[in-house]
């Protein structure tokens, strides 16, 4: 609130140095644009001669790309709002905070060219934390969990479960953070669900496997994942998967199996239908959840036992007196101090976060400041790549996957096998190759060969976000990478498609194919990651440690919260969802054990 609040007083103050009269306005339709999350966001505002704001219609949004659809919550809202109210000091929708923001600086802007003072407009602002106008509220509870996604919703079934009196909240509107954009695959080794499948119990073995063999990929020496916990904690994702199907939760009947070996359930609806039935299960066995309240600090005595934890509504200040407190706030990948901080190395990479907004660390910031163990790196294991978010935004980037590209980075070298992400099992390859410094964004080349591909590079072309040349020359020209580098990259890559083979990184022959057919064109290709591995360091069972390793007494955390137990750089198929369940009904287990015995 307090930025949202400055943002206000920035617009509002800005206006007042424009010496316009308030309501001087020429009718008619205005434009301003402002920087939403990512990319500028354009709206059209109509007024009257009076001033009398009559419209305000989002016509661009560049942050659409995200394909998270959190924009458009307040694209829904904001807009209707300005026009009801007749000011720019409503407030902004939870979550979609940046693109609130943007909606009210480019109405700003539109009035400034329609005349008006957008000072005028500001008049009723008041702070209401200044104000001290929220009521304060005291409640109790036996358990308290802060987030309701995956690992809180069942930290809650787990805590309800075992006698205790749970709330769960959540400072979205919704409940399910990333869980509700995820594929609802969860890996479960010795589940019930497969007994009679190929895929049964008894592979933990050949889990373990392919987890250590795919996470060996990069950063070698980072000492993670933490076999010992990663072993203990997938043994027990089958018995997961089975308590879940005994408190209504539902998975197709057979497993979910990709190019992979290990078992795997799919949650039916995926994973906004795991978070539903989830919310259902917990809801309906009285677990007590409150949406649009944010956690925003633990409470601890004297001796530093954690006694509860402060949060705040629209209008109001609660105090939960919890015996036992969950954090399952999700990670960091979209705070980017945090991700700066924790892992400088893909800051530098140019990350596109495909988590959900509401990941910005707020749990691990509120446990940092009672003491809690972290690590010094996290990972922020890669998912995959993407496309320039820019030319998604303005047309269909789909035909643009064809593993026959030619990539290069950012000084015009190749530096890995292009078709590796062809697969999950070789997608690993890729992603590490392109958070070496100097590697990301990096560069797909293509001819004009395809009148579909030559399509949507034109129009990226036209938009100023594609490079183009009728020669490689002038590509590295348009591109701004050395002109030597790529050349001979291009020069040697061109002699591999014509032997058929690629000794330089081995990619499959299926995938070498000449691009000689000008103009040529390049569009730059990111990292994006599934959410961040860190938080902070935990038992077994889900107890918040110092670094010192002694427990926080009352104080756990499950989920991205505190996953780098699991996870190098890299990334595998259903990674996350069965472990971060098990850890869920673990540290919701001991929360409630811990909570009764007092
Ligand atoms: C596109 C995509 C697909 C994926 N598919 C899969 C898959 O199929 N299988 C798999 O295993 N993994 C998958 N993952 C990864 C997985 O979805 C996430 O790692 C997992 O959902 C994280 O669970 P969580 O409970 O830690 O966080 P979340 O589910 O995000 O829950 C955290 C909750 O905490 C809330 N919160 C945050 N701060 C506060 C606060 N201050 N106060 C109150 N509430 C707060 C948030 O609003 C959110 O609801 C996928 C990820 C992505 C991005």
């Amino acid at each position: 609130m307090k930025k949202f609040l400055s943002l206000l007083l920035s617009v509002c103050m800005l206006a007042t140095v424009v010496a316009v009269p308030a309501f001087a306005t020429e009718a008619g339709t205005y434009n301003g644009t402002a920087m939403g999350h990512a990319y500028d966001l354009t709206v059209a505002v109509t007024v009257d001669a009076d001033g009398t704001i009559t419209d305000v219609t989002v016509t661009e949004n560049g942050d659409e790309a995200d394909g998270t659809g959190i924009s458009a919550n307040a694209i829904a809202v904001i807009p209707g709002k300005i026009v009801e109210e007749q000011s720019l000091t409503v407030d902004s929708v939870a979550g979609a905070t940046m693109t609130s923001e943007a909606i009210i600086t480019a109405t700003s802007e539109a009035l400034t060219a329609a005349g008006a003072d957008p000072n005028a407009y500001c008049a009723d602002m008041a702070d209401p934390e200044e104000e001290g106008d929220k009521t304060q509220v005291e409640e109790t509870t036996d358990v308290l969990v802060i987030g309701a996604g995956v690992a809180g919703l069942t930290a809650a079934l787990s805590a309800k479960e075992n006698g205790a009196n749970v709330i769960v909240i959540d400072k979205m509107p919704y409940a399910g953070g990333t869980t509700n954009s995820a594929g609802g695959i969860l890996v479960c080794v010795g589940s019930e669900l497969f007994a009679n499948n190929r895929l049964d119990s008894d592979n933990l073995e050949a889990t373990l496997a392919y987890w250590e063999d795919h996470m060996s990929y990069s950063c070698m020496d980072s000492g993670y994942p933490d076999m010992d916990r990663l072993t203990d904690v997938l043994a027990s994702t089958g018995s997961t998967v089975d308590w879940l199907v005994a408190n209504d939760v539902e998975f197709a009947a057979e497993p979910y199996s990709a190019s992979t070996s290990y078992p795997m359930a799919l949650a039916n609806g995926g994973g906004a239908g795991l978070i539903n039935m989830l919310v259902a299960s917990t809801t309906a066995r009285g677990v007590d959840l409150r949406l649009n309240t944010k956690g925003i600090q633990l409470i601890s005595d004297s001796v530093g036992t954690i006694v509860g934890a402060m949060a705040e509504t629209e209008d109001s200040i609660i105090t939960f007196h919890a015996d036992s407190v969950v954090l399952a706030t999700g990670g960091i990948s979209q705070n980017e101090e945090l991700v700066e901080k924790y892992s400088p190395k893909l800051h530098r990479a140019g990350l596109v976060p495909t988590s959900a907004v509401s990941h910005t660390g707020d749990g691990l910031l509120m446990a940092l400041e009672v003491g809690a163990g972290t690590f010094d790196v996290f990972s922020t294991p890669l998912f995959s790549q993407i496309v320039d978010p820019k030319l998604s935004a303005i047309t269909d980037t789909s035909a643009l996957t064809i593993y026959s590209q030619l990539g290069v980075n950012a000084n015009g070298n190749r530096f890995g096998n292009e078709a590796a992400s062809a697969g999950w099992d070789t997608m690993d390859y890729t992603a590490s190759d392109m958070i070496q410094d100097g590697n990301a964004p990096f560069w797909y080349i293509y001819d004009s060969s395809d009148e579909a591909i030559a399509a949507v590079l034109e129009a990226g072309v036209e938009a100023g976000i594609v490079a183009k040349g009728e020669t490689i020359e002038e590509l590295a020209l348009s591109m701004h990478v050395y002109t030597a580098s790529l050349t001979a990259s291009y020069a040697d890559y061109s002699a591999y498609v014509a032997a058929g083979e690629d000794i330089q990184f081995g990619k499959d022959a299926a995938f070498l194919k000449a691009i000689d057919q000008a103009p040529f064109y390049a569009v730059k290709v990111y990292p994006t990651t599934f959410g961040s591995a860190g938080g902070v360091t935990t038992t077994a069972d889900g107890r918040v440690t110092k670094q010192d390793g002694t427990v926080i007494p009352g104080l756990y955390a499950a989920g991205e919260m505190s996953n780098r137990y699991f996870y190098n750089e890299n990334y595998i198929l259903a990674a996350s969802l069965g472990l971060y369940s098990t850890m869920g009904r673990r540290a919701g287990a001991a929360a409630a054990a811990d909570a009764l015995a007092k």
